[in-house]
């Protein structure tokens, strides 16, 4: 082995030790230190200064108990978590996660590769995360409210617009944001929007960063496509999830002429050999917060494909192109090895680390081309950038001109991960390319801040 493998090894190992049982973060620091090999052996400086050791410590982590009472007067007792994991680009920056499977290794995997996505996005902004593992189904709205609250009433004392400033991830969308900023109102008697991104647009808000992330990855693929000769137009997709990221990645998908055969959520598929009709998508899951099964019912050719998740489509049809937009882990090497069968040219990730390390093998040694998600779905936070510059500026910009700087950020990204890939001899390798450019951007402000 050489000098550079026994290190990456040996710093993954105290990885391990240090984070007992974290599967999810010890996935996300492999996968960042399988691409490192060729730059370390380059440069010894990184080695050197501990460089590794460091960025995968981070550096500071609160676990707080959210105590709420639910609707039957009963107090019911969760336990929140934000991690702040690297501010050598800018304040911590970061969604918080409201699902019942979130543990501390859950918040660090996505804090770590949050450090270098936002580093990917150019703009000043740090790595951290945060949620809690709370159950938002089948709360009443008032119930949401009161754990939103409740956690704000600790989170506050950890956040703040030039410290740290969370936004939405799963679980956490436009409602429960306004509770937390109303909390945060409350116990600070200040308005101080700059400190949550993702806020109505009447109150501090931007326009686009709701569709952002979803507009973002569809971005980044059509350029992705567009390098190999290719294009959304006619292509055949399957978009993973229903919630926010696939919603916008679908009407954009759709704007670029492509056909979305597929949507998913937690109780099933559904395949629409039609096209998925997007209002009705829409109503069943924004207005409705219902199930996707009530979207067969409106559609004559639809079917439901009960428990399964979408790639099971692909049993059913061609597919150029998948879009994980759900959660993680949710495309493994079975997924991988249906979608090559049915096809498959491109696969992006709208949600964070949702391709398996096995599924990502069987999809690269077939050369399907592959945007990581901390390229890929980079538009949500960087929009988040956005509305903290315009909160600092007290301004707001139209929708064209902030969907204009998402789409120059998106092809900056895009362009940044391909010539690093190049650079190292891995032409079209966005994995290589997007860790390589990430880790060089925060190790370098690393190195030049001391011992930090
Ligand atoms: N949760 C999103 C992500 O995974 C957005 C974070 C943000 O806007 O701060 O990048």
């Amino acid at each position: 082995m050489s000098l550079t493998t026994d290190h990456l090894e040996s710093v993954y190992e105290q990885v391990i030790s240090r984070n007992p049982g974290e599967d999810e973060f010890h996935q996300a620091v492999r996968e960042v230190f399988d691409s490192l090999h060729p730059v370390l052996a380059d440069h010894p400086q990184y080695v050197e200064a501990s460089v590794l050791e460091r960025i995968c410590e981070p550096e500071r982590q609160i676990t707080f108990r959210v105590p709420w009472v639910d609707d039957d007067g009963r107090v019911q007792i969760n336990r929140g978590f934000r991690v702040q994991f690297n501010s050598a680009l800018g304040p911590y920056k970061g969604g918080l996660r409201f699902h019942p499977t979130v543990l501390a290794g859950t918040v660090k995997f996505l804090g770590f590769e949050q450090t270098f996505k936002n580093a990917l996005t150019g703009l000043p902004i740090g790595g951290g995360k945060g949620g809690a593992d709370f159950d938002p189904k089948g709360r009443s709205e008032a119930e949401i409210m009161r754990f939103c609250q409740s956690f704000m009433t600790e989170a506050y004392r950890h956040i703040g617009y030039d410290l740290d400033i969370p936004a939405g991830d799963i679980g956490v969308g436009g409602r429960e944001i306004g509770y937390l900023f109303g909390q945060y109102k409350r116990i600070a008697g200040r308005w101080e929007s700059g400190v949550i991104t993702g806020k109505g647009i009447t109150w501090g808000g931007s326009l686009v960063r709701k569709e952002a992330t979803g507009y973002g990855t569809v971005y980044f693929t059509d350029h992705m496509l567009r390098a190999t000769g290719r294009s959304f137009d006619g292509a055949k997709v399957l978009v993973s999830g229903s919630g926010n990221v696939a919603i916008y990645a679908i009407q954009k998908i759709q704007e670029l002429g492509g056909v979305v055969l597929g949507a998913s959520d937690s109780s099933g598929s559904v395949y629409d050999p039609d096209g998925i009709d997007l209002n009705l998508l829409r109503r069943i899951k924004e207005a409705q917060r219902g199930r996707i099964s009530e979207y067969v019912e409106k559609r004559d050719r639809a079917e439901f494909l009960e428990g399964r998740n979408v790639w099971a489509v692909a049993e059913k049809s061609d597919v150029d192109i998948a879009l994980p937009c759900a959660t993680q882990n949710e495309l493994d090497a079975d997924d991988a090895a249906k979608l090559i069968k049915a096809g498959v040219v491109a696969v992006a990730e709208g949600a964070n680390m949702p391709t398996t390390p096995e599924g990502y093998r069987v999809l690269r040694e077939a050369e399907v081309l592959f945007g990581p998600g901390k390229a890929a779905n980079a538009g949500g936070v960087a929009t988040s950038a956005l509305e903290m510059q315009q909160n600092a500026s007290r301004d707001t910009w139209s929708f064209d001109y902030t969907d204009t700087r998402l789409s120059e950020i998106m092809e900056n990204i895009h362009s940044a991960c391909a010539e690093t890939a190049a650079e190292y001899g891995r032409e079209g390798d966005y994995v290589t390319g997007a860790n390589i450019t990430g880790f060089l951007r925060v190790a370098d402000a690393v190195i030049a801040q001391g011992v930090i």
